[in-house]
């Protein structure tokens, strides 16, 4: 960012990701600062800035887009408001980081990409796993043919989800619960960025087992084949508590592996497998946040794109659509290649 330029930014949504990363995010750029918070309940909204020593407290959308402090919002709502939200701000000129997914359907979400393009604004989409310094140093690896042509991934995301977060999204389906909308999201956008491919199709099945209610699920095994021909397996869940996480990728010439590095932590490590043997990769970590903001922030600057762009979360979200589609239908479903 340029040494004078100030972002006002705006929280849109008193979240937990908003508490647990995303203020100390925003405030880690020079020149940053959350200036106003709002809420649909003012109590919370109050307790969220006395908490996080942010000066405006707004129990209104409007009220907080009002605010000529603000320049950027940051929206973490839940899922069904981000689509309204995202449309009121660019109608006030705000440049927006959402969170993903960044709408229940794939028309809303162009219609939010599509408002702020027309407004001038810049949009980006908090699919934090696009920052982390081992799936960035992944696409390093598979572009420079570490392991040949990829042939295959697998995708290991099947978690716990906390007690604190065992609200919405195991019990509302109006809200955009259930564990595709939350997490098969990433990896299929976390794909598309490390193979710089796009999904075609996908076959799948879900489970609601032990968690989810009113017709979600809380676990999904899917596969999906790319344009460049890979199949990637999927596995996700709300549900077991000591799977791990990772990534596989098996090419012609070796496998990269991926252990502990779905997460929303700067940890994990990579291996590369091959005819030589097995060789750990060296990775500088950095906080996966922090770096969302900080492109977003160069990108508003004129430099370059934020890390996942409007048109990634509306390509990602059609993509987990899909996903869900197959899985009621039990029949393979052509993923839409979509523009903004
Ligand atoms: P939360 O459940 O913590 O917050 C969502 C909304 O719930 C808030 O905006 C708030 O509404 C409301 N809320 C918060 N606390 C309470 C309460 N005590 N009683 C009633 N309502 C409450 O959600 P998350 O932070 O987990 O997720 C928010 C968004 O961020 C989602 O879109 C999710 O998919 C995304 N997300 C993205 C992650 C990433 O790494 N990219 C990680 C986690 C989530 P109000 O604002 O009106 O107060």
């Amino acid at each position: 960012m340029s040494a004078n330029r100030s972002i006002g930014w705006g929280l849109i949504g008193a979240s937990t990701i908003a508490r647990q990363h995303m203020v100390a995010a925003i405030r880690a750029q020079a020149g940053c600062q959350v200036v106003a918070v709002c809420s649909s309940s003012p109590e919370r909204a109050q307790a969220f800035a006395a908490e996080h020593s942010i000066d405006h407290a707004y129990s209104s959308v409007a009220g907080l887009l009002a605010d000529p402090a603000v320049d950027a919002v940051y929206i973490s709502t839940t899922n069904e408001l981000h689509h309204a939200q995202v449309l009121l701000a660019a109608a006030a000129g705000k440049h927006v980081l959402c969170e993903k997914p960044l709408a229940l359907n794939v028309e809303d979400a162009l219609a939010m990409a599509r408002a702020c393009q027309r407004a001038g604004v810049q949009m980006a989409t908090n699919h934090h796993l696009r920052n982390a310094a081992t799936h960035r140093k992944i696409k390093e690896m598979l572009q420079a043919g570490a392991i040949g042509r990829p042939l295959f991934a697998r995708v290991f995301h099947a978690v716990y989800l906390p007690p604190s977060l065992q609200g919405w999204r195991i019990d509302k389906p109006q809200a955009g619960g259930g564990v595709i909308l939350d997490i098969t999201v990433h990896d299929v956008d976390t794909l598309r960025f490390t193979l710089d491919a796009e999904p075609l199709e996908v076959a799948g099945m879900a489970q609601s087992a032990a968690m989810a209610k009113a017709g979600l699920e809380d676990g999904v095994m899917a596969v999906v084949r790319f344009d460049n021909g890979l199949l990637a397996q999927l596995h996700d869940a709300f549900t077991v508590k000591n799977a791990g996480t990772g990534i596989e990728y098996h090419g012609e010439l070796g496998s990269i592996v991926g252990r502990n590095v779905m997460t929303q932590e700067a940890v994990g490590d990579i291996v590369l497998r091959n005819a030589q043997g097995e060789q750990l990769i060296a990775v500088e970590h950095e906080n996966l946040y922090v770096r969302s903001v900080r492109m977003f922030c160069q990108a508003l600057d004129g430099q370059g794109a934020p890390a996942a762009t409007a048109q990634d979360g509306v390509r990602s979200l059609a993509a987990a659509l899909a996903v869900a589609q197959a899985c009621r239908s039990g029949q393979t479903q052509a993923i839409a290649a979509v523009s903004v």
